[in-house]
């Protein structure tokens, strides 16, 4: 099979990469091996949070403080802003809305019940311009009885922090009986399921509007539209409070959406989207990507102009570390990472991970190192490149999405 270009890894930044490319009239490929790290998405995308340990208000002013090896340096701080807006509107165009400036992070509140500065918020959940002060006096934490993985406890704590008494209230309805019998059934995507029917949106307003009586505002898991996007404001409306909605512990049901969104977009523009396939190996020739193989498809060889490796970190074995070693395991590229084993890791386990820098190397046009050499159509974009931390900086989203868009505009130069 031929295409113009083909992206392995099917995540933030592959989908991203893709749906640029076939906007612009390419015919693309995503060969994605299984779930990408938006499924467990916050619900927020960050741009950069936290620079040498100090907050940040404007990201695209502290970026000039970074190292220079990180992606937003070697994107150019120049082409940063014209990304950001680019990115929003990509997204905006697949579907997707979020409250947000690059210039400026708001704050979300996080199931710790902690404030944290972040770039664009899904509209599903609240975005705050104070970090320091919580606009309600006081909240009511509904849960689903049976839901073990909303903390309430944690967010009651955190609310403290803000003189706030929270109280936690659980709500049995019939719809969840069946899922309830088994605890591993009573997940956050199976009680989306239950709303994405309709039948049970009606109920749950009553008896929140009834549990929330003497409140000012109304805490649920966001657990609301895998499928049906419109049962989060259909819930908003119907609630006669201000409803605010927190991460549930993962799969998250907005990520999932979101990736579905994405997904959509790019097959809509013709792109074809493999999933469940795992690129295995690929054949060179003079510096070049010719194909690659992929698991499900034998000897049926993809071929393409140009490639781009979208494979995610650690977490989606983009690159992987055992005993001794560190490797990137499709092309066996060259990483950007210690050889000895005992650099990789602080034993203070929330210190500074030097691990979490590690990735692919590439030349300044983001096109992949293969011992010492660029190879010349393979191009690296989000979380397999290195030289950040992402955790630690809050610049996950941001750098998939400006490193993708980026490596797309080098294919279209
Ligand atoms: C658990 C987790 C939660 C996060 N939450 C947030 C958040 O809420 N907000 C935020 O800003 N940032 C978050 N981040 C940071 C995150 O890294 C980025 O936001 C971004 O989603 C990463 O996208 P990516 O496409 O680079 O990689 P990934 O999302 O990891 O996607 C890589 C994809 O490549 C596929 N793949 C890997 N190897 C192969 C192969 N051989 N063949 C075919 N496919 C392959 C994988 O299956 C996967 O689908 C989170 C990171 C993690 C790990």
């Amino acid at each position: 099979m031929k295409f113009d270009n083909i992206i392995i890894g099917g995540g933030l930044s592959g989908l991203t990469c893709g749906i640029k490319l076939a906007e612009q009239g390419k015919k693309c490929a995503i060969v994605s091996s299984g779930q990408s790290a938006i499924h467990f998405f916050s619900g927020s995308f960050d741009l950069l949070g936290k620079v040498n340990g100090e907050e940040v208000t404007n990201p695209l002013e502290s970026m000039k403080f970074l190292p220079q090896q990180h992606p937003y340096q070697r994107v150019g701080l120049e082409n940063i802003e014209r990304l950001t807006d680019e990115a929003l509107h990509l997204l905006i165009r697949a579907g997707l809305s979020f409250t947000g400036k690059a210039d400026r992070n708001h704050y979300t509140l996080t199931p710790m019940g902690v404030m944290k500065p972040t770039w664009l918020t899904l509209n599903d959940f609240t975005s705050f311009d104070q970090k320091d002060s919580f606009p309600w006096k006081k909240a009511v934490i509904l849960n689903f009885s049976g839901f073990l993985d909303f903390h309430t406890l944690f967010i009651k704590d955190g609310l403290k922090k803000f003189d706030i008494n929270a109280q936690i209230k659980n709500v049995s309805m019939k719809q969840f009986e069946a899922i309830r019998k088994n605890p591993s059934e009573m997940r956050s995507t199976n009680i989306a399921k239950e709303f994405d029917k309709g039948n049970a949106i009606e109920e749950f307003a009553q008896k929140a509007n009834l549990l929330s009586e003497g409140f000012d505002v109304v805490i649920l898991p966001a657990v609301f539209g895998l499928f049906n996007k419109s049962v989060a404001d259909q819930l908003k409306e119907k609630i006669n409070k201000p409803v605010l909605l927190l991460p549930a512990i993962p799969p998250s049901v907005p990520g999932i959406r979101s990736q579905i969104t994405l997904r959509e977009r790019f097959q809509e523009l013709g792109g074809t989207y493999l999933l469940g396939d795992n690129v295995e190996e690929g054949i060179f020739e003079d510096g070049r990507l010719l194909e690659i193989r992929t698991n499900n498809h034998g000897d049926i060889k993809f071929e393409a102009d140009q490639f781009i490796l979208a494979s995610g970190s650690f977490y989606s074995k983009g690159i992987v570390a055992t005993h001794d070693k560190l490797y990137e395991p499709i092309f066996g590229l060259d990483i950007d990472g210690d050889n000895n084993r005992e650099e990789w890791f602080d034993e203070k386990f929330f210190n500074d991970q030097a691990f979490m820098r590690y990735g692919v190397k590439t030349d300044e046009n983001f096109r992949a190192l293969m011992n010492g050499e660029p190879v010349q159509n393979l191009f690296v974009a989000g979380s397999v490149l290195g030289g950040a931390n992402p955790l630690k900086e809050g610049s996950g989203a941001g750098i998939s999405l400006l490193t993708s868009l980026h490596a797309a505009e080098q294919i279209l130069k």
